[in-house]
C-alpha cells in the first residue's frame, strides 16, 4: 500500500511584513506515505514547528497548499474534527492538564467523538496500558515522572485513533533513558497500528531509528533520506540497541554473556554500519549544515 497520507506544494510562511518579514517556510514540497516513520532535523529556527503546525492545521500557510488524508486543509469545513480525528498532537512540553488524571487527560479528545462516559473511560484504560501505564491512571501528572507523562501525552494523541502522529521535539525534555523510551513506543506503534509518525528531532540517533530523514534548513527541505533496505533498518537498530550501544563501547554496558569471539565478530559488523552511517550523514550534511546538538 503506498497510498499518500500528506502533500505539500510550495508551501511557504512568512511572519510579520516589511523588512521584519521572516520566511519560516519557504517552498516545502513534501510527499509522506501512510505508514511512513519520519524524522525532520534541522537548526533551531529553520521552520520545523513552523512544517508541523501547518501539517496539523494549527495554522495557516501565507502559499501553497497542504493535503492530508485526502483533504485540502484550506479547505476544511470542520478544523476542530479534523485536529481530533485525523491527527495527534506530542509536544516537547507535554501540556497535560494539571488537575486531571492521567485517565482523565486521554479522555478529554474523546468527547464528542466517543459517546459515553464509560466507553471513554475504557478506551483510555486500554491506551494507557499500551503506553505502560494502566495501573498509574488515577494518577495526577505531578505524581509522574517525565517519561510517564510524556506517555500521557502519546496516548491522548492517540485518543481517537489518528493516521497521523506529529510529534515535536517529544523527547526534547526528557532524560536518555525515558527518550528512547518514548522513541521505543511510537516506533512500536507506527508497526502495529500503522500510524504515520513525523518526529521532529535534534538526535542524530533518534533520527536514524525512523525510515526517513528530511533536513532542513532555512525554511527548505535540502535533504531526504531514506533508509529502505530491511536489513538494513534491522542493522541500524541493532546499532542503536542497548547490545548494540554496548558492543560499541558507547554505553558503558558490557554484555558479559556473550563469548569474546562472539562480542569481536558483533563488533566488526556494527563498526561497519556505524562508519556507513557517518558516511551517509556527511553525504546527507553537504546539502545543509548539520542541525546543532
Ligand atoms: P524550528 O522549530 O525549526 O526551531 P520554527 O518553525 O519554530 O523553527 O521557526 C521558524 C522561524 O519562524 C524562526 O525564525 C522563528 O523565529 C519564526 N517564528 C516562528 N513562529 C513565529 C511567530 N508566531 N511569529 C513570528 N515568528 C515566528
Ligand atoms: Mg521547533
Amino acid at each position: 500500500m503506498s497510498e499518500q497520507l500528506i502533500r505539500t506544494a510550495n508551501l511557504a510562511k512568512t511572519y510579520g511584513s516589511g523588512e521584519n518579514a521572516i520566511r519560516a517556510l519557504d517552498g516545502v514540497n513534501l510527499s509522506v506515505v501512510r505508514g511512513e516513520f519520519l524524522a525532520v532535523m534541522g537548526p533551531s529556527g529553520c521552520g520545523k514547528s513552523t512544517l508541523l503546525n501547518m501539517l496539523g492545521a494549527l495554522d495557516q500557510p501565507s502559499a501553497g497548499e497542504v493535503w492530508v488524508a485526502g483533504e485540502n486543509l484550506a479547505r476544511l469545513k470542520q478544523v476542530d474534527r479534523f485536529r481530533a480525528k485525523t491527527v495527534g498532537f506530542v509536544f516537547q512540553l507535554h501540556n497535560l492538564l494539571p488537575t486531571l488524571s492521567a485517565s482523565e487527560n486521554v479522555e478529554v479528545p474523546m468527547e464528542g467523538y466517543v459517546d459515553s462516559r464509560l466507553q471513554r473511560r475504557q478506551r483510555a484504560a486500554q491506551l494507557l496500558e499500551e503506553v505502560g501505564l494502566r495501573s498509574r491512571r488515577q494518577a495526577l501528572p505531578s505524581q509522574l515522572s517525565g517519561g510517564q507523562r510524556q506517555r500521557v501525552a502519546v496516548a491522548r494523541a492517540l485518543a481517537n485513533d489518528p493516521a497521523l502522529i506529529l510529534a515535536d521535539e517529544p523527547t526534547g525534555s526528557l532524560d536518555s533513558q525515558s527518550g528512547e523510551e518514548i522513541l521505543a513506543l511510537l516506533a512500536d506503534l507506527n508497526r502495529t497500528r500503522g500510524t504515520t509518525i513525523v518526529i521532529v528531532t535534534h538526535d542524530r540517533r533518534v533520527a536514524q531509528s525512523t525510515q526517513r530523514i528530511i533536513r532542513m534548513h532555512d525554511g527548505h527541505i535540502v535533504g531526504d533520506h531514506r533508509l529502505t533496505d530491511p536489513m538494513e533498518e534491522d542493522l541500524h537498530a541493532l546499532a542503536h540497541s542497548r547490545l548494540g550501544q554496548a558492543l560499541l563501547g558507547h554505553n558503558g554496558l558490557s554484555p558479559g554473556y556473550l563469548s569474546a569471539d562472539e562480542q569481536a565478530m558483533l563488533r566488526r559488523l556494527l563498526d561497519r554500519v556505524e562508519t556507513r552511517e557517518r558516511a551517509e550523514e556527511e553525504a546527507t550534511s553537504k546539502q545543509g549544515p548539520l542541525p546543532r546538538t
